[in-house]
């Protein structure tokens, strides 16, 4: 019998979970832990190949030249791409206008968000850690990858023996996690059921959906069409015509990170499927993968960057604010900031957009206004904020001279 390809498997966990969430929500713990295990494994693999995968990409680039123009296409990459896809929000926001007219009660308690307007300024402090293993015990990506930058990097100022040595042990170290993740990914149908089925359950007992679909039902339209304004019209224009590469190959090499990337909402989490589906599937040389994903999964996040400057101005437009243009183009800055300072983990980007919000002097408890339909939102914007991460890397490969196979 012809085996069905992983991405069906997940689509076909996908339907059945939702099922089980809805019809047997009393029974949930029953494959709720499957989903748990899932996450706890891809957690388990993140930081040691974060580690693994920029030391041994920084030491392959070789020079500090490469090294430099390397960085400079990633990060003006990224920056350009989160730029077209706040921009694509705020076009929407102001044609749709979601938050005129709308009343939208108390707003509902989000956990963390004081801890996040305070510590935004620390999150960037924290690109430099001051120590290493506090960074890998509290998960400070930012930090890590720094530190793994630098490591890699000086791996190429020392004396040839030292160098074959470190790289050839960080190449074989970074080879052993990729085999960890690919096998931790053919658990993820199981893993994914686990996921979804809780989150359906969870949203069903809740029973506010239906509630908050009416006040909250255009603007989850206004983030809807602009997400997949920037997924299906930009960013694979911007694949065609800058990578010359082909977008649906591309999209049917994504399927499963992509599909993951739904089901967890966490692009962090994601990480090794979305760098095993680049490297297996489009053929991108190891070389930039290791450099440009895991950048791409902790500050490239295309999807968050839209959504925060869509919520705000609903907000504001719910309070009745008249956002002048000045404040919108500062905003569109804000939102860029917020989503390079947003984890890529569940919420991150909910908690991040006081950033926004205190650029035109809103209530930062404002946020508990759209929490209700947070969670479907976020599947969605990190699967774009994946989606992005994965052209970026197919449209430097090409940049560089590779032969790809989309
Ligand atoms: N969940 C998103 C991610 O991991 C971040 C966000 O909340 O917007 O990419």
């Amino acid at each position: 019998m012809k085996k069905i390809e992983l991405h069906w498997q997940i689509l076909i966990a996908l339907v059945l979970s939702i099922a089980y969430g809805l019809l047997l929500p009393e029974y949930i713990s029953w494959v709720s832990w499957m989903g748990t295990i899932f996450l706890n494994a891809l957690k388990m693999v993140i930081i040691p190949l974060i580690l693994s995968s920029i030391i041994s990409g920084v030491a392959n680039i070789g020079g500090a030249e490469d090294f430099g123009r390397l960085g400079l296409k990633t990060l003006g990459y990224y920056i350009l791409t989160s730029l077209l896809a706040i921009v694509t929000g705020l076009f929407f926001v102001n044609i749709i206008h979601p938050g005129v007219g709308v009343h939208l009660g108390t707003p509902e308690a989000v956990h963390g968000l004081n801890q996040a307007s305070k510590s935004f300024g620390d999150t960037l402090l924290n690109i430099v850690p001051a120590n290493i293993f506090k960074a890998f015990t509290k998960g400070n990506m930012l930090g890590i990858i720094t530190f793994s930058m630098f490591f890699g990097f000086f791996i190429t100022q020392t004396t040839k023996k030292y160098q074959i040595i470190l790289t050839d042990f960080f190449n074989a170290f970074f080879e052993v996690m990729m085999k960890i993740t690919s096998f931790i990914i053919k658990f993820a149908p199981l893993g994914i059921f686990g996921l979804v089925a809780k989150v359906v359950a969870e949203q069903t007992a809740k029973g506010n959906l239906g509630e908050a679909a009416s006040s909250l039902g255009l603007y989850m339209l206004t983030v809807i069409l602009a997400l997949s304004f920037h997924a299906f019209i930009t960013l694979p224009s911007l694949l065609k015509f800058i990578g010359k590469a082909n977008p649906f190959k591309h999209g049917k090499a994504m399927a499963t990170a992509l599909l993951t990337a739904f089901s967890t909402s966490s692009s962090s989490a994601t990480l090794p499927l979305t760098m095993e589906a680049v490297e297996k599937n489009d053929g991108v040389s190891n070389k930039i993968t290791s450099f440009v994903l895991p950048l791409g999964a902790t500050v490239n996040m295309d999807g968050t960057a839209l959504y925060e400057l869509v919520a705000a101005m609903f907000i504001a437009q719910a309070y009745g604010l008249d956002v002048p243009i000045v404040q919108q183009f500062l905003m569109v800055f804000a939102a860029l900031l917020a989503s390079i300072g947003a984890a890529g983990i569940p919420m991150a980007g909910l908690v991040m957009m006081t950033v926004v919000l205190s650029v035109i002097g809103l209530p930062l408890e404002a946020v508990g206004l759209i929490l209700a339909v947070d969670r479907i939102l976020d599947m969605m914007r990190t699967t774009v904020n994946v989606w992005s991460d994965s052209t970026c890397a197919v449209i430097i490969a090409k940049s560089e001279g590779e032969k790809l196979k989309v």
